[in-house]
């Protein structure tokens, strides 16, 4: 399976922060408190665009940062918030956790969204910390910072066209020579175990996906040899474009052969039978090909375009070409059989981690290092040029247990407790 892969970072926008502000009365030194809280972050909001085909515009830019929200004001103004942030990403995207490895998004179809990166909420205001007891607080928070990780993209193409037909007829061949897929070729049965994929590009700058199946053997259907990876890709496929070895090679029946294969198509139930199907004669170039072609066209039924081409010396393949591009351009696509047995659409169960509050260790100087989400998050969002939001975060700490903590690992007054870049001095 052809699959392209690329780490990026994201980080949501940190949320705006709160204001400490007071109205303006006449002869009153302070009034009321006024302070607006911050507007929120904007979250990295990945959605699925249609038109694109590859993680390629990933490889130049790696990191997206969203904007924060706009800090509260004076007068009780809130601040707005950011307009979040879309990337656009192509359908087939596998979104993973770089560190945890836990998928994220699984996103398939056109127009699907998934929050990527939460934004921060906005730090609260002044106002919003009033009580009778203390009317007038100076006291606000900073934003909440802006989730931020790794994640992996990886882009799982599925087929517009399958390619089917007996083992040897030339679909690995041919695939090879329309698309940059370098499938393997032999000789020999069944030399493609896994269904190979490859974009195509046609002259007239338009592109599709080509898989080439697996040699469809009689049986195969139940599960002999080819599972249900195969019938996923071929299921999804909206074109058809059967093979037929019209040099006739190992002394075969080129209209036997392709009404073995169809019937095989039928057994399946997928509806593949009423997938257009476009008739690929390969090996033209071969010395009976031209009557072989004359007389499979007598005993065809049905009406299917025929195009004779050679995958060796690569004649007839641009008409082909645009003869395929045509089809899937003019062909919906075709609803999941059994939808529930795809892992393509499978539903995701979210995982949250369960976060430590906190965790404490000791640095080789002897200091205490305080870390954690919680923790830091408290840090960040605590406005530490005043006493009040400085004593706000002291008991904020202590309610969640920091400070029996410390005691716990044996910590003296005066010792150093770090946290993030910052140093603290640890007062009992
Ligand atoms: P697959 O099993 O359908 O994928 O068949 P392959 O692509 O592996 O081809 C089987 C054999 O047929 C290989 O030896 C190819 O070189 C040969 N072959 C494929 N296409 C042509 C063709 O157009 N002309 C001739 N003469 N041989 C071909
Ligand atoms: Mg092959």
């Amino acid at each position: 399976m052809f699959v392209d892969q690329v780490k990026i970072y994201v980080k949501g926008g940190d949320g705006g922060n709160g204001m400490v502000a007071f109205r303006r009365e006449k002869y009153v030194p302070k009034g009321g408190p006024a302070g607006g809280d911050g507007g929120k972050g904007a979250d990295v909001i990945f959605e699925v665009e249609e038109g694109l085909r590859t993680l390629m515009d990933f490889r130049y830019k790696r990191h997206f940062k969203a904007p924060r929200g706009e800090h509260g004001m004076s007068k009780n103004q809130h601040g707005r918030n950011a307009k979040d942030m879309i990337v656009k990403v192509p359908p087939g995207t596998v979104v993973t956790d770089a560190e945890t490895m836990e998928v994220i998004a699984d996103l398939t179809e056109h127009g699907q969204r998934a929050v990527i990166a939460h934004g921060g909420r906005g730090g609260r205001g002044n106002t919003r910390f009033a009580t009778p007891a203390n009317p007038a607080p100076e006291l606000s928070e900073h934003g909440e910072p802006g989730i931020e990780k790794e994640v992996v993209l990886e882009l799982k193409l599925l087929a517009d066209v399958g390619l089917v037909g007996f083992p040897s007829v030339g679909k690995s061949t041919l695939l090879s020579v329309v698309s940059a897929a370098k499938p393997k070729i032999a000789d020999y049965h069944f030399t493609t175990i896994a269904p190979n994929l490859g974009m195509v590009e046609t002259e007239d700058g338009r592109s599709f996906v080509m898989a080439d199946l697996p040699g469809l053997i009689e049986g195969a259907h139940s599960g002999v040899g080819l599972g249900h990876q195969f019938l996923r890709h071929i299921e999804r496929t909206r074109v058809i474009v059967h093979v037929i070895d019209m040099a006739a090679t190992e002394g075969r029946d080129p209209y036997e052969d392709y009404k073995t294969i169809n019937n095989e198509l039928k057994e399946y139930n997928l509806r593949l039978t009423e997938r257009p199907q476009i008739i690929v004669a390969n090996k033209m170039d071969m010395p009976d090909a031209e009557e072989n072609l004359a007389t499979f066209k007598e005993q065809l039924e049905e009406d299917y375009p025929v195009f004779p081409i050679s995958a060796l010396t690569r004649q007839g393949l641009r008409d082909l070409l645009f003869a395929v591009a045509d089809k899937i351009e003019e062909t919906p696509e075709f609803p999941l059989v059994h939808e529930e047995e795809t892992d393509i659409n499978r539903v995701l169960y979210k995982h949250e981690a369960d976060q430590k509050e906190f965790v404490i260790t000791r640095d080789p100087d002897g200091s205490f290092v305080v870390s954690g989400d919680a923790v830091e998050r408290l840090f960040k969002m605590t406005d530490f040029s005043r006493d009040e939001s400085v004593r706000r975060f002291a008991r904020q700490l202590r309610g969640m247990g920091v400070d029996d903590a410390l005691r716990e690992r044996g910590i003296q007054s005066g010792d150093t407790v770090k946290l993030l870049d910052y140093e603290f001095e640890f007062l009992d």
